[in-house]
């Protein structure tokens, strides 16, 4: 049996894209008994495809994961200031026993919400 493989005769745009001719590269693979070069084999073409379309899967969920942690700074920032006024509210030991509280005021708690209010203003505790 004579072996001739041939010139794969996959379509190749010509410059434009209206018209196409044959690739006319060595055929370097066999399948599907149709020769090929490598590049027009379809399991080559299969698997650029299959590359591609990961390519494409990751850089979307990429972009996804850049417009949440934006949308999660834009929803954290919007409750900043209620966040802040609480703080206030309950760092001030004078608040505590303006309401009458007979229990002792968290003195760890009140230092901590004080030193938060400072770094949220940018102050040194
Ligand atoms: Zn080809």
């Amino acid at each position: 049996m004579t072996t001739t493989l041939g010139k794969c005769s996959e379509p190749v745009d010509n410059p434009g894209g209206w018209s196409s001719h044959p690739c006319g590269k060595r055929v370097t693979v066999i399948e599907n008994d149709k020769g090929y070069c490598t590049r027009h084999s379809p399991a080559y073409k299969a698997r650029k495809q299959r590359e591609r379309h990961q390519r494409y899967e990751a850089e979307r969920a990429a972009s996804k994961a850049i417009a949440d942690a934006a949308a999660e700074q834009r929803r954290r920032a919007a409750c900043y200031p209620e966040l802040l006024a609480a703080l206030e509210i309950f760092a001030d030991p004078a608040t505590w026993l303006k309401q009458g509280n007979t229990h002792a005021i968290p003195v760890k708690a009140t230092l901590i919400a004080q030193a938060a209010i400072a770094r949220a203003k940018k102050e040194t505790p």
